[in-house]
């Protein structure tokens, strides 16, 4: 079969909804969930399978409960994530709503079959080696409090959180009789003058387009970290697709350029990475002997940041840039790989404390006394996304927004270092409530035809070129672009790294290749949209970030503006798309409830 007969070959389904939800992470379920609570019709696609992805990863909930101390308080909480955590760079209302909200929807979930972990008596337990493990300067202190619980423990170790609060719904949206396309992309949500009705999908398990019709969409597609592909710490299908589409329908996107990337690891494994828990772990373990060691290394052996560190940081911003250098250096100088070095830890001993680490090192074929784990600068998530309210809408009727692919608080390090599956939850939960109400209140309204054809175009377009470029190359040189020039960012590095996008999108793209004739399962077509995502979306983290001049806790480090500036920073950074082209606003930041004194830390109520 020719390419373009196969193009057109591919059969197509009309689907009818109320709601339509695209992302199967915990987000996209609670919201999926919710919403068929309230009696609308759901149909949820997902570009995974359903159940797989960055959710699984989580181990801890951050919330103000029944298991929090007599001192902690959802207040505490609250300003917590607004001081300490985003020093005020944040929409204080959905911070309010997270602080406010989290703990009943974590206890809800047994109602779903999910299991926290409890005591004898039958009380939910926390973790207080989890803060006791944080060492931080002493104005941050107060914030952090033992807040953390966790799926039933694996034995010392926290339990399979993500992994089972995940498993929970899921099984809830098939109760409650969702509609669920696995291995089914969004490629184009379709508007009807200015508001949205619905999304383009490509069914790529059976090969197989899905016209879907819905009164509400809500995204649900995580975060961006997939832009470094495949450096990003999430999973492969993070490529920043909701964000991109819903750019291109022109709803706000805001906060981007604030993004969390997992150097921590390289200094303090105990705050973020796929290491985070391990130190404490190991010094918790009553089995744990001061010679167990872990430290960070380059190829040479070297244990490199030590030089980097000479003077001792006085300020977060401070802190990270020596990091981000430190690491980037060694890299550029060619001592790389960098590792995280376990050879001092005896098998057994790792298999107590941290079972994880030897399933790792058995994966990589790694012998007792070799463990050395390769490392880098892994980003994980980007603390902006599509603006919403504290409903879950975007800026564009008909179109709403939670957790990871939203502005919503995810926060890490502020107040809490676990809020994003607390995020999903609250998060998604009043998206999936309000879309429902919404799709009450109007008629589903037709959709465009001329936009699902100017998208199926594409895809033949790029099936009948023989010769070209496949789409994996492409993912690769803007994961290189990115990585080059957007962890240790200053202003020279920044405007090659959009010269060498705009090279990409003039180029390459025009040349774009998908060779695979698999009417099932192709997914380099599925890489062919992701390309056109990622383009657009690393433009506007470049510029998002060449614009914000300034540095700010771990969220944003610029080498040629170090220091925090909150005089002329404290504002969000908007991006949309206005008569085709990509226009950047600054708003100030609103100060509802705390306001920054005149230092800019400590809060005046
Ligand atoms: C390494 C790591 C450790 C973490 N640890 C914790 C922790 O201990 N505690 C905590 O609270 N949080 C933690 N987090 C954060 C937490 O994992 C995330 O905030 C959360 O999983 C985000 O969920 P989400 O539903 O927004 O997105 P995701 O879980 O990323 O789900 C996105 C979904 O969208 C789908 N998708 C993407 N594009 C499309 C498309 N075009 N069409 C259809 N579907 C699409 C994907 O397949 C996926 O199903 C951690 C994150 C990382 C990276």
């Amino acid at each position: 079969m020719g390419a373009t007969s196969f193009a057109n070959a591919l059969p197509e389904q009309v689907i009818e909804t109320d709601v339509l939800v695209i992302g199967g992470g915990i987000s996209g379920a609670r919201a999926a969930v919710e919403a068929a609570g309230a009696d609308a019709d759901v149909t949820l696609v997902t570009k995974g399978i359903f159940g797989s992805g960055t959710s699984v990863g989580p181990v801890v909930c951050a919330a103000v409960g029944p298991w929090s101390t007599p001192e902690d308080s959802k207040e505490l909480h609250f300003e917590g994530i607004v001081v300490n955590g985003r020093r005020f760079l944040c929409d204080q209302e959905l911070a309010k709503i997270l602080a406010d909200e989290a703990p009943d929807r974590l206890i809800e979930l047994e109602s779903y079959g999910h299991l926290w972990d409890r005591d004898e008596k039958g009380d939910i337990i926390s973790f207080p080696e989890f803060v006791e493990e944080i060492r931080l300067p002493e104005e941050s202190q107060h914030y952090y409090q033992n807040r953390y619980i966790s799926s039933v423990r694996q034995g010392r170790y926290f339990g399979y959180t993500g992994r089972n609060v995940l498993d929970v719904l899921q099984a809830e949206t098939r109760r409650r009789g969702v509609r669920v396309f696995e291995e089914t992309t969004g490629v184009r949500l379709l508007t009807n003058q200015g508001w949205v009705v619905g999304a383009l999908a490509l069914d790529y398990l059976h090969g197989c387009w899905l016209i879907i019709k819905a009164q509400s969409t809500i995204i649900a597609t995580g975060s961006i970290s997939q832009l470094w592909y495949p450096w990003g710490l999430a999973s492969r299908e993070i490529t920043g697709d909701g964000v991109a589409m819903a750019y291109r329908v022109g709803a706000i996107i805001s906060d981007l350029e604030l993004m969390m990337t997992a150097y921590l690891p390289c200094i303090a494994p105990s705050w973020s990475g796929r290491h985070k828990l391990l130190q404490s772990v190991i010094e918790f373990s009553p089995n744990y002997r001061p010679e167990y060691q872990i430290r960070w290394l380059n190829a040479k052996g070297e244990e490199f940041l030590k030089k980097y560190m000479s003077e001792i940081p006085q300020t977060y911003e401070e802190f990270y840039l020596k990091v981000i250098r430190g690491v980037q250096n060694e890299l550029d100088e060619g001592r790389g790989p960098l590792y995280m070095d376990y050879r001092s830890l005896p098998r057994e001993f790792l298999a107590e404390v941290a079972p994880f680490i030897i399933r790792m090192m058995d994966k990589l074929g790694q012998k007792e006394g070799d463990y050395l784990l390769e490392v880098g600068p892994n980003p994980m998530w980007s603390f902006g996304g599509i603006k919403v309210n504290v409903h879950g809408e975007s800026s564009v009727p008909g179109l709403y927004a939670c957790a990871d692919a939203a502005n919503c608080i995810k926060d890490g390090l502020g107040a809490s270092v676990a809020c994003g599956v607390t995020t999903c939850l609250v998060s998604g939960t009043r998206s999936g409530r309000y879309a429902a109400e919404r799709a009450r209140s109007i008629e589903r309204l037709a959709i465009d035809m001329a936009e699902v054809e100017e998208t199926r175009a594409r895809a033949r377009f790029w099936l009948e070129l023989t010769n070209g470029v496949a789409p994996l190359l492409v993912k690769l040189e803007i994961g290189r672009v990115m990585q080059t020039y957007m962890h240790l960012k200053n202003e020279a590095g920044m405007l090659s790294a959009l010269e060498k996008l705009a090279e990409i999108k003039a180029e390459v793209l025009p040349k774009l290749v998908v060779r695979s004739r698999s009417r099932r399962y192709n997914y380099e077509l599925v890489e062919a949209f992701e390309i056109e995502n990622m383009l657009d979306v690393a433009q506007m983290m470049v510029q998002a970030s060449l614009l914000r001049k300034e540095s700010r806790r771990h969220m944003f480090i610029r080498e040629d503006y170090p220091h925090r500036d909150d005089q002329n920073w404290l504002k969000h950074i908007h991006i949309q798309k206005v008569a085709g082209e990509m226009t950047l606003t600054t708003v100030p930041v609103e100060f509802p409830y705390l306001r920054p004194d005149e230092t800019g830390v400590r809060p005046a109520r």
